[in-house]
């Protein structure tokens, strides 16, 4: 039985081949055994073909198998290829941004806590190319904290100068 899985991470990972979900869903069953509410063997909870088509294999409160120490706590969300040698497709992109979006919103996930697997396990997944995608993903946020930032020190300067004038 899996255990519960309360989202905190979003972890992208790489196929590290091209086999599709029905091969690695036959893989993993080979190797764990474990499977789903869903009935399916996979690891993850997410799979995104190149077509930029998504699987769900396990539901979001299930226990994944695909990071070592985090799958009680985070969404495994894997793209087919090897992004070693490869680069994702525009379609697998826009699912991969469209449910990082979905999740981070429901389960109330901050950037920094989407990550690469490699940001958490000493492995090549998910690929250098998908890595920068994944880094510059993060870096977006951080950007428009940054200016929101700067609006509230704005905001706080002119409340400091209506003060001064209130003083008088
Ligand atoms: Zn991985």
């Amino acid at each position: 039985m899996p255990k519960l899985n309360v989202p905190k991470y979003l972890i992208i990972h790489h196929e590290g081949s091209n086999l599709g979900f029905e091969k690695i869903n036959e893989w993993h069953r080979q190797r764990w055994n474990f499977v789903s509410s869903l009935g399916f063997f996979i690891g993850y909870h997410y799979y995104i073909e190149k077509s930029g088509k998504s699987y769900q294999g396990r539901r979001d409160n299930e226990e994944g198998a695909h990071t070592i120490g985090y799958n009680t706590q985070s969404l495994g969300i894997c793209c087919q290829g090897n992004f070693e040698i490869e680069f994702p497709t525009t379609e697998q992109i826009n699912t991969l941004k469209k449910l990082l979006e979905d999740k981070s919103q429901k389960y109330l996930i901050s950037k920094t806590n989407i990550k690469g697997h490699s940001e958490i396990s000493p492995t090549l997944c998910p690929g250098k190319n998908l890595l920068s995608w994944v880094k510059n993903y993060q870096k977006i946020d951080l950007n428009y904290l940054q200016k929101q930032i700067e609006i509230i020190k704005e905001k706080i300067r002119q409340l400091l100068e209506l003060l001064k004038v209130g003083i008088k």
